[in-house]
């Protein structure tokens, strides 16, 4: 399963997990003559704790739709969003990517972001979550935070004032100081 998501021709492109699993199994019994080997579980774990034999980072992208990302190294979540948390700021931020307003559909899954990011000790609490569609999420992760722009921090002040998220809120007007006093949009 590893040589799958290795193999070059699988790189950064969407695939089914019902195409993964008919991949996989046709070279595991190949290899072994069994085909008791369980696709999704095992991708579950890697979306979520990663595997050194891996050449990169699997991300789920839509339902039931993965992409493998080369090159890119697993970081662990420090302190993620439970299911039910997820779900509440969603309905919060009424089903819409609070950066671009589209809206979640079955075939694009919002995400859950941390306004605090995990790496500044935020945590994965109803308070301390936006929501945002992948596309601004991975355009938010692969940009340092001064190109992405101000302008995200402003939406994410709103929402913490609108939920009187003392500590959010104190933690955002300073780094928007921190853009206004380099001059940075
Ligand atoms: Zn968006």
């Amino acid at each position: 399963m590893i040589d799958f998501f290795n193999d070059q021709k699988n790189h950064n492109k969407e695939f089914k997990l019902s195409e993964i699993d008919s991949e996989v199994k046709k070279t595991y019994e190949k290899d072994t003559g069994s085909n008791e080997i369980y696709t999704n579980r095992t991708m579950r774990h890697w979306i979520k704790y990663g595997d050194p034999g891996l050449n990169g980072i699997l991300e789920r992208r839509k339902k039931g739709t993965y992409i493998f990302i080369p090159g890119k190294k697993f970081t662990k979540k420090k302190s993620p969003f439970s299911d039910q948390i997820k779900k509440k700021v969603k309905e919060r931020d009424g089903y819409k990517c609070q950066w671009c307003k589209k809206k979640e559909t079955t075939s694009e899954i919002l995400a859950v972001d941390h306004v605090i990011p995990e790496d500044d000790d935020g945590k994965g609490v109803y308070e301390n979550g936006i929501t945002l569609c992948t596309v601004c999420n991975n355009r938010k992760r692969n940009l340092k935070t001064s190109s992405f722009g101000s302008n995200m921090f402003k939406k994410y002040l709103q929402v913490s004032i609108k939920n009187k998220d003392v500590k959010a809120t104190k933690f955002l007007k300073d780094l928007l100081k921190v853009y206004k006093k380099h001059n940075l949009s």
